[in-house]
């Protein structure tokens, strides 16, 4: 079968499975080959019970000599207990709920066993191992692969999936020039599929995977060099005369620039006088005062005769920023319009052609501005806000609108320098180190279900003090499979033991308008207990909010943690965060002992990555990159940067990928950045 045909040509792919396999995005044979195994299973030998490591996963085999169904009637789930026996010891499997599985094992028979022995009052034990009759036709002696599944689908099915298209399929022959393929001792494009699925032994794994990462790298590499080409090729830019003053907006300000501020300003308006075309990274904590430093680029900007936009990733965050700079620049004479989706069209179209004429001298908005009916008379300045929200892309779509504008984005993720040239590359980059003076440190304590009551109390009384606050929980209804409480429920909790407090609910769920107007109610005041999921993780600044509690935070990472605990301590109140975790254990005191001795981004972001590992905290999606299916941009540092020089050196041999050599490369970076690039082709 070709790889591209459709996953309907293999044997037992009907309707269903096609549509399942579909949510996992695989169409195609090739995709299918694409789901790659998350780890293995290692069934190569049998292990004597006595002998095997405990709390590892292993394989056994054992006689069963005992069995017997729990009978408590009182229970619900009657564990179903099996004595085994080998050559060496004897061991306790347990199954909870076992019932359908009493008469699968017979006294005297042997079996295969898969999983990890634990010690139970010193006896050996396995609770829900994978199991096989000894010697049947699954109870495989090999390597096994274990895939990330969806629901219907279970790991059998995608083995005998994975095991019929590596047998049909036609591999492509290298689509790599030999150059690169001898400079880095890449294995073959089929040797490497084969092997990721189905290995013999380690070593066939590590060579398929050096490939796979590596293929992965360069394909991400290639497209982000071809996007950024793009972008340098608008050199020339807009200058902005030095003498042009903003002290009347330093003036209008009520408070002093913070040293971080003054900084980063600097290093802004030396790239604003040099011909040459602004490029910026702005990095800062949240709350360390992004945005006034942006209006500084923009009043400057818009002084000298241009135009200024500023994209965020949520209406609620636009709306916000147009808010605040309506009330700080019109007094100035400036003129400040907002575009996003949901205005009517009417007005879409007067804000268009007000900015077509140049009667706008700011735009704020979400994605709408980068839309193709948005043009500028003469746009001078870019700047995105939460960059790590957009794609990639987009930056340099809304930067096409001007001629060669200058660019300024804005984030809050920390993101290592070495790895920020990496994924920016033509960046330059400038840290805000300091928080507003006057900020009175955010207390955060660690509390469990017990102290539900006591918090909730704590938090009226705050409220009844005049303050605000806020309550994040992981999601938005009751579930069944996951066990933490949702922000409907605890919403309807409050309404019902407190209903005194004005409380309001705001959740990813709600049509747009009905979040608006929660979130403008309780900017406003009218709302005092704002009960939601993390969309308001983004942006939003309400400076008398003085309280955050997040319920069940042991589902939520340690910077996310961080991010929505910098919704509070923005006033001049003494301001809260509360962790209600879900869970007792070392897990929640050491992350709560980290939240608690530092509020700095970048610390926190480091003990994240020691307690998860990187995979987690640098996922492609934080930084607007493609998903990437195998490599990691941290752990794979090292290939990423041979990655990027070969990248480069193709580019030069062949700026356009228009040769027949890199035919199927252009296509690899087009299915991976999707939408996201236009390659000229
Ligand atoms: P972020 O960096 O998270 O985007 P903001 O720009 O929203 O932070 O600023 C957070 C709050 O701090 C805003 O209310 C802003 O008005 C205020 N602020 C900014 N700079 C200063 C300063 N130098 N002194 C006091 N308050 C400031
Ligand atoms: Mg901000």
């Amino acid at each position: 079968m070709n790889l591209q045909d459709n996953v309907s040509v293999i044997k037992g792919v009907g309707e269903k499975k096609k549509k399942l396999l579909h949510n996992m995005n695989v169409d195609t044979i090739d995709d299918l080959l694409h789901i790659f195994p998350r780890k293995y299973e290692d069934r190569r030998n049998i292990s004597y019970i006595m002998e095997a490591p405990f709390d590892t996963e292993t394989l056994i085999k054992g006689k069963v000599t005992a069995r017997q169904m729990g009978r408590n009637p009182y229970r619900r789930n009657n564990p179903l207990k099996i004595k085994i026996q080998d050559e060496s010891a004897g061991l306790e499997v347990i199954f909870f709920n076992g019932r359908y599985l009493a008469n699968y094992f017979s006294i005297g028979a042997e079996y295969t066993f898969y999983g990890k022995i634990s010690l139970n009052n010193g006896k050996r034990q396995m609770i829900h191992p994978e199991f096989h009759r000894l010697g049947d036709k699954d109870d495989i002696r090999g390597i096994l692969p274990v895939y990330p599944l969806t629901e219907g689908i279970t790991q059998a099915n995608m083995r005998k999936l994975q095991r019929e298209a590596i047998a049909a399929a036609d591999y492509t022959g290298e689509w790599l020039p030999d150059t690169i393929v001898a400079r880095h001792n890449l294995c073959s494009p089929s040797y490497a599929l084969k092997n990721i699925h189905f290995p013999i032994d380690e070593r066939n794994i590590r060579e398929a995977r050096f490939r796979m990462i590596f293929e992965e790298l360069l394909i991400l590499e290639t497209g982000l060099s071809y996007i950024k080409k793009g972008a340098s090729e608008r050199s020339g830019g807009v200058r902005i005369e030095e003498h042009i003053s903003v002290d009347e907006f330093i003036a209008s300000l009520p408070f002093e620039l913070t040293d971080g501020q003054k900084k980063v300003w600097q290093e802004i308006q030396s790239d604003l006088a040099s011909p040459k075309a602004m490029n910026r990274l702005v990095q800062g904590d949240v709350g360390s005062g992004k945005t006034v430093v942006a209006q500084l680029a923009m009043y400057k900007t818009v002084k000298s005769g241009y135009q200024a936009v500023m994209m965020a990733p949520t209406e609620l965050l636009a709306k916000q920023h147009y808010n605040s700079m309506k009330k700080d620049f019109e007094p100035l004479g400036l003129k400040v319009d907002l575009l996003c989706s949901s205005l009517k069209s009417k007005e879409k179209q007067q804000v268009i052609q007000d900015l077509e004429t140049g009667e706008t001298d700011i735009l704020v908005g979400t994605h709408a501005i980068i839309q193709p009916d948005v043009s500028f008379k003469n746009l001078g300045i870019v700047i995105t806000d939460e960059q790590h929200r957009f794609g990639v892309q987009q930056r340099n779509i809304l930067a096409e609108k001007g001629d060669h504008p200058n660019i300024l984005v804005m984030t809050a993720t920390p993101i290592p320098r070495t790895l920020a040239v990496i994924l920016y590359g033509d960046l330059d980059i400038s840290i805000i180190d300091t928080k507003p003076h006057g900020r009175l440190p955010i207390k955060t304590y660690l509390r469990y279900e017990a102290s539900r009551k006591d918090i909730y109390d704590f938090v009226s009384e705050k409220i009844r003090e005049g303050r605000q606050a806020y309550v994040v929980a992981p999601l938005i209804e009751d579930s069944d499979s996951i066990n933490c409480h949702s922000a409907q429920w605890v919403y309807e909790w409050l309404k019902k033991k407190y209903p005194d407090i004005n409380t309001g609910l705001v959740h990813g769920g709600m049509k747009q308008d009905e979040k608006d107007r929660v979130m403008e109610d309780f900017a406003a005041g009218k709302i005092d207990l704002l009960v939601a999921t993390v969309v308001i993780e983004v942006g939003i600044d309400v400076a008398n909010a003085t309280v955050m509690v997040i319920e069940n935070s042991e589902r939520f990472g340690l910077a996310q943690l961080h991010q929505l605990r910098g919704r509070v301590g923005r006033g001049i109140h003494q301001s809260y965060c509360i962790l209600l975790s879900g869970s007792e254990g070392k897990i929640a005191e050491e992350r709560n002992k980290i939240l608690c001795s530092s509020d700095d981004g970048f610390v926190i972001a480091e003990e994240d990555l020691k307690m998860r590992g990187p995979g987690e905290i640098f996922g492609t999606r934080q930084h607007g990159l493609p998903e990437l299916n195998i490599s990691d941009l941290v752990r794979h540092g090292e290939i990423l940067e041979a990655a990027k020089k070969e990248s480069e050196s193709i580019l030069n041999e062949d700026a356009m990928l228009e040769s027949e050599k890199y035919k199927v490369l252009r296509t690899k970076i087009k299915k991976m950045f999707g939408e996201n690039i236009r390659l000229n082709l």
